[in-house]
């Protein structure tokens, strides 16, 4: 498979050409074409395999043209730590350089402030750690019913660190009509029991 063979939009796509890339690695080219039908994706990989981009490379071409509202985002990434949450929002920036996408990122251990105007401003996607984006919500900062697109990354870790019951709590909060890519390196029972509550008949992508 190549790039070109994905049915990215033509601004991510000449934003991977420049970031060197010159082959999808295999979740990218298994998980890309599912989540470019709409359809959810439950993807077991571990780090490194490249499963950042599998999933935010069909997001930011699911998005298409930037059309955010003040305090409600259209995609709504979580990652359990504010190092994975970053690196997230890094990966974003290369690979939607050439859209008007806006993206946010909410971490601990920042002002709120910064990260209150930016939303107060409408982003097109959140990047967030679970307590935080709770955090924004509880102060009325925030409203997820306008969410079109969902990640869950490294679901595993999610749950070694206490976090389901803030990603049911979370799920809960955004609408039935979502697409959810979710992504674990293991399939504890705890987490195949999230994946049956809250992904819609998923494409299993296993690496
Ligand atoms: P990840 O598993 O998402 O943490 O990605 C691991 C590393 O692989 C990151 O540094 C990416 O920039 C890089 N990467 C992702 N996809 C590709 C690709 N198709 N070709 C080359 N490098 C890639």
């Amino acid at each position: 498979t190549l790039f070109s063979d994905l049915k990215l939009d033509p601004k991510v796509l000449k934003a991977i050409d420049e970031a060197g890339y010159t082959a999808p690695t295999p979740i990218q080219a298994e998980a890309i074409p599912h989540a470019l039908e709409g359809r959810d994706v439950l993807g077991i990989a571990q780090t490194g395999t490249g499963k950042t981009a599998s999933f935010t490379l069909p997001m930011i071409t699911r998005l298409g043209r930037g059309r955010a509202r003040a305090r409600m985002p259209r995609s709504l990434v979580l990652a359990p730590t504010r190092e994975l949450a970053a690196q997230v929002a890094e990966n974003f920036d290369t690979y939607a350089k050439y859209t008007r996408l806006t993206k946010a990122l909410l971490i601990g251990g920042v002002a709120f402030g910064e990260q209150d105007k930016l939303i107060d401003r409408g982003v097109d996607v959140l990047i967030a750690t679970p307590g935080r984006l709770l955090d924004h919500f509880e102060r009325g900062k925030l409203l997820l019913t306008g969410v079109e697109v969902m990640v869950v990354d490294e679901a595993d870790r999610m749950l070694d660190m206490g976090f389901i019951p803030d990603i049911e709590r979370i799920f809960n909060l955004t609408p039935f009509t979502r697409q959810t890519f979710f992504y674990s390196a293991t399939m504890a029972p705890e987490i195949e029991r999230i994946t049956n509550m809250f992904l819609a008949n998923p494409a299993r992508v296993e690496i």
